[in-house]
């Protein structure tokens, strides 16, 4: 019997629609049809965290003081470029010591985040890069985040991302390897580059650098005009996320300044979905001529919506 076109669709809509499901079909089936999903093997924990130049005060203690205060429990290392940190990298540990909050991440962009077709570029990129995840692991951070050509892009992407993967990153994930923090590839959007631009896309290059010292991030604000689905990004992540930034969805400013617009339940569940134990961290402005009072309340309410959502999810 030969089956034409317009048979072979009936026999597949009734496959999967009918009832004579057997073996791991009826298994994934078991629950109302729906897939049953497995449980990470560890339960994910919400660690609220923030960018410490977003904090309003004078030393880093008073700081890290207003961050423990409000329902912080981890902060992510900005103020300057890499040589500002090696500087600071000692009064940052002493503020931190004996506390419950913990660094995440250092924000700190390498010298030159692109550049892979220039080999002077390169060499120093890859140079600052080790500089900063030191320093990084130092203060018993995560890792440090990267964002590969962020800048100008001449080279077409398969020979760009095999540039990154055999020219740039073996050396630094040799050394982030020894020193035991991470290099955290960040997606950016469409406007500050193409080549990196979803979380899966990142997932599959830390897959390929085959080194225990490469994660990748998802950032709400980037994730809300490039992602399809938050959920599924952070699925597609899996145990390479290791970071998460938070702003408001319309305007980038501190999470919930843009009213319902601020809706992180989706992705939150998928966090839940592969155990997520990173720090979700806000990366956001001020709405103009906040005051430093007014930033506090507005630090402070946007834990509380975090934790309120990420209790729905
Ligand atoms: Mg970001």
């Amino acid at each position: 019997m030969t089956l034409n076109r317009r048979g072979f669709f009936k026999i597949g809509a009734a496959g999967l629609g009918g009832t004579a499901l057997c073996g791991a079909a009826t298994a994934r089936a078991a629950s109302g049809g729906m897939p049953n999903l497995t449980a990470p093997a560890q339960p994910a924990e919400l660690h609220i965290g923030c960018q410490q130049g977003l904090v309003p005060g004078k030393t880093f203690e008073e700081r890290f003081d207003f961050l423990e205060a409000s329902g912080y429990d981890r902060v992510e290392i900005t103020g300057g470029n890499w040589e500002w940190l090696a500087k600071n990298a000692d009064a940052l540990a002493a503020a931190i010591k004996g506390r419950k909050l913990q660094f995440s991440v250092t924000c700190i962009g390498a010298r030159g985040n692109a550049g892979m077709a220039d080999p002077v570029e390169r060499r120093a990129v890859i140079d600052t890069t080790k500089s900063i995840i030191e320093s990084a692991a130092k203060l018993k951070a995560v890792g440090s985040i990267m964002c590969p050509a962020r800048k100008k892009i001449d080279l077409p992407f398969p020979e760009l991302r095999e540039r990154l993967l055999s020219e740039i990153l073996p050396e630094i994930l040799a050394h982030a390897e020894k020193c035991g923090a991470c290099v955290v590839l960040e997606p950016l959007n469409r406007t500050e580059t193409m080549f990196l631009r979803l979380v899966a896309d990142g997932a599959a290059i830390c897959r390929d650098a085959k080194s225990p010292a490469i994660g990748v991030m998802g950032d709400f604000w980037h994730m809300t005009s490039e992602e399809t689905s938050d959920m599924g990004a952070f699925v597609s992540a899996g145990a390479y996320l290791k970071h998460v930034h938070i702003a408001s969805r319309k305007t980038r400013k501190i999470p919930g300044v843009d009213g319902a617009a601020d809706n992180y339940v989706d992705g939150f569940k998928g966090l839940k979905l592969i155990g997520y134990r990173g720090a979700i961290s806000i990366e956001a402005g001020y709405p103009k001529d906040t005051t430093d009072e007014q930033k506090k309340k507005l630090l402070a309410q946007a834990a509380t919506l975090i934790r309120a959502q990420w209790n729905q999810a």
